[in-house]
């Protein structure tokens, strides 16, 4: 029996900051993380510099974060005052300086330089880069955006980098991506939990709370080649922690699959009642016993025994409580990462725990809406309400909800890291319009990322502080924040959550909602682009009803009436869908598919220059991109730069101090950074945070490859060269040369 669990570092204890302890603030969610902090926003007395009021954040009590908050949550509205805040539209000059214009300038500006694109290039010159961020209403709006006015194909959005390979294996196995479809509190049941790839006692903090159930009955079951803050939670009796090499977490699935199948630990009732494809899974995991797994991946194969018995034994089918099998991105951020996520999903249904109340599949979405970001619209095949592009029906209902022909509506576009490399290009888009991303961080193989945008006719970026990618556009229009607008998010458990302002904009930003209705009228579309986040919400509701996201039945008047709710909603009377997938599974013929995988070497494989793993991955104290984060000083005081995490073995080994500069190299780039010397990695990788610019951005050093299925780009999974950095030759002392000669 383990310790009573503490709180991980940076959250606040569920309790601490009760419900109506600041009724007469404004109830909202916290701006960052998918787990979407339920939040109470009080203006303090006096305000900001600016004349806005400046805001205390509570934690308020909510199904998913029970009143809690991590660092992030606490100091989110720190954000709102950032010094270098935007509140004044910027053009470049002919000299390249930005340079404050007036919206109408500035708008002018856009239209005419998009018309033109257009008239020479084509509807495809125009390409659109969303962020998983924005709210529901946003990312609708910028999806009809996109295809109505701009005619353009060319639209996908960050979340590609996100939860892509979860959405695709799900989709194919389930018939549903829903992120959880299960409310989180259910974990809380089960006697086992399977955490493939994830890092939320650092990310999401108050997460750790729904864990305690099982880590109390020695369930919890973690795989990171890192001992990372989640994986602590194992120790003392609380489970078990799996390291496996970096990108061979397939042969862990396909080794705890054999080990179900052969010890006969299925739920065969549920299989042959919900499943197909038994027999050609039964083939792909015969070759993966767990001697020949341990070898591939590191983990002793009596663990693999051990992990597979455990989430048998806590299944319904064999008496006990139930069990999980959830995913983050260490598993799926991979060129495999579709099938990895496949493997875990077999493993869940062979056991029987999909669609079963107190058991389930489900990933754990990591930005604030990805989920509602690609159900509406910024994906690059997908129309709103999860409606596919390519289907007719789906694009007739939307195109008759748009009021246009179902034949203007342009195909299906291309993933993110493509999109991204196609900029500037001879068949490529020459125009950019990035609205809440800032991929010269985020994306994959940054470098190249920014070579293309150079290459650009036009960038557009509707940003609220001068990220790193929005001090390269040609115009960037400035923007409201989560606290100064209404709308809608869809977090993690496919709940759909209010958003409310709290106070007014600085100066002249204004909401993605309005300027699109600008751009929309200066582009010949005068109507259909309502600035009121209620208005875009009706109409968002209309045009995903009858799809497999059905927000049809839901309005901001019922969400502020009745709180969240979770989709689908078909209907105004509809209580909502808390548990999806119990009656069946939206397959063609209501059965889910179990698939067989095989595992694949790396797109980016060691060599002899290269030995090294990098696994790249978050802090608890940055989100993302940090181009929030880095702009709260107590959250930036304590991670204020990159650094390469590794072993102390590693480090005797190159000779390497504790907080001496290293140089790590891979085929995409090199870079310097202080090493941190830490056991809790495996000697054979180097761990690095993605969130800073310039000369520590870890994505200087991640390649272009991706997953063939999803598009994921393969972030954790890059072979790496580690040197002492040289030290800096130092320059000639001039001063005392001419001293010298002075004398
Ligand atoms: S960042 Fe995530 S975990 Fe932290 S307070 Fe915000 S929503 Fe909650």
């Amino acid at each position: 029996m383990p310790s009573t669990p503490s709180a991980p570092a940076g959250s606040v204890p569920a309790g601490t900051t009760p419900a109506g302890s600041a009724s007469s603030g404004t109830a909202t969610h916290c701006p960052y993380c998918a787990l979407q902090c339920a939040q109470t926003l009080t203006p303090v007395a006096g305000g900001g510099a600016d004349g806005a009021p400046v805001l205390t954040v509570e934690g308020r009590d909510f199904p998913t974060n029970q009143g809690g908050l991590c660092r992030k949550g606490w100091t989110s509205a720190e954000v709102l005052t950032a010094p270098d805040r935007l509140t004044a539209p910027q053009l470049r000059g002919a000299d390249g300086v930005l340079r404050e214009v007036s919206w109408d300038a500035a708008l002018d500006h856009v239209a005419t330089h998009l018309r033109e694109q257009r008239e020479r290039r084509g509807a495809d010159a125009v390409a659109v880069f969303g962020g998983g961020g924005l709210t529901n209403e946003k990312a609708y709006a910028l999806g009809k955006f996109t295809r109505v006015v701009l005619g353009s194909r060319l639209i996908d959005y960050n979340g590609r980098f996100c939860m892509s390979a979860a959405a695709t294996a799900s989709n194919r196995s389930l018939g549903l991506d829903r992120g959880l479809p299960f409310p989180l509190p259910d974990l809380a049941g089960a006697d086992c939990v399977l955490l493939l790839g994830s890092n939320l006692a650092a990310t999401m903090p108050p997460f750790v709370q729904h864990l305690e159930g099982v880590r109390s009955r020695g369930g919890l079951v973690v795989t990171d080649p890192r001992g990372s803050a989640t994986a602590a939670l194992t120790a003392e009796g609380a489970g078990v922690h799996l390291a496996p090499v970096p990108g061979t977490d397939l042969v862990v699935l396909l080794a705890l699959l054999h080990v179900v199948l052969a010890e006969d630990l299925v739920d065969y009732e549920y299989v042959a009642a919900r499943t197909t494809g038994l027999a050609s899974l039964r083939a792909s995991a015969a070759a993966w016993w767990p001697e020949r797994a341990e070898a591939v991946c590191g983990v002793p194969a009596r663990r693999l025994r051990q992990v597979a018995r455990m989430l048998a034994d806590a299944s319904p089918s064999r008496g006990g409580r139930g069990a999980y099998v959830l995913t983050g991105r260490g598993v799926e951020q991979s060129t495999q990462g579709t099938a990895t996520v496949t493997a875990a999903i077999d493993l869940a249904l062979l056991l029987g725990l999909v669609g079963r109340r107190g058991s389930g599949y489900g990933p754990l979405t990591g930005q604030g809406n990805g989920q509602g970001g690609r159900e509406h619209g910024l994906k690059a095949d997908q129309l709103p309400g999860y409606r596919k592009i390519t289907d007719p029906e789906d694009r007739a209902h939307v195109a008759a909800v748009w009021g246009v022909d179902p034949e203007s509506l342009p195909g299906p576009g291309v993933p993110a890291v493509e999109l991204l490399g196609m900029l500037g290009t001879a068949g490529g888009p020459s125009a950019l319009i990035v609205c809440g991303a800032n991929p010269v961080v985020s994306a994959p193989d940054v470098s190249r990322v920014r070579e293309r945008l150079a290459a650009l006719d036009l960038l557009v970026v509707l940003d609220t502080v001068p990220s790193e990618t929005a001090l390269l556009a040609d115009v960037l229009l400035p923007v409201t924040q989560w606290a100064e607008e209404e709308g809608t998010m869809t977090n993690l458990e496919g709940r759909v959550i209010r958003r409310r302002r709290a106070r007014e904009a600085p100066g002249g930003a204004r909401s993605e909602l309005w300027i699109l209705r600008e751009l929309a009228a200066r582009l010949g579309v005068p109507r259909g682009f309502p600035a009121e986040a209620s208005a875009v919400f009706d109409e968002l509701a209309r045009a995903s009803a009858g799809g497999r996201a059905d927000y049809s039945g839901l309005s901001h008047e019922r969400l502020d009436r009745e709180g969240s709710m979770h989709w689908p909603v078909p209907a105004p009377g509809h209580p909502g869908t808390p548990h999806a997938l119990l009656d069946g599974f939206p397959t063609a013929d209501g059965r889910a598919r179990l698939i067989p995988v095989t595992h694949e070497d790396p797109a980016d494989p060691l060599r002899a220059d290269a030995p090294l793993h990098l696994v790249t991955g978050r802090l608890l104290e940055q989100y993302q991109s940090g181009a929030q984060t880095r702009r709260v000083p107590s959250l930036l005081a304590a991670r204020p730069a990159a650094f390469a995490q590794m072993h102390p073995l590693l480090a005797d080994l190159l000779g390497i101090e504790d907080g001496e500069q290293v140089l790590l190299r891979t085929r995409s780039g090199e870079l310097r950074v202080p090493a941190e010397v830490t056991e809790e990695i495996r000697p054979d990788t180097v761990f690095m945070p993605f969130h800073y610019p310039g000369e520590g951005s870890a994505n200087l050093l991640t390649g272009s490859a991706t997953d063939p299925l999803s598009g994921m780009p393969g972030f954790k999974v890059t072979a790496l060269e580690v040197l002492p950095a040289p030290r800096p030759v130092p320059a000639p002392d001039v001063v005392t040369v001419q001293q010298r000669s002075a004398v």
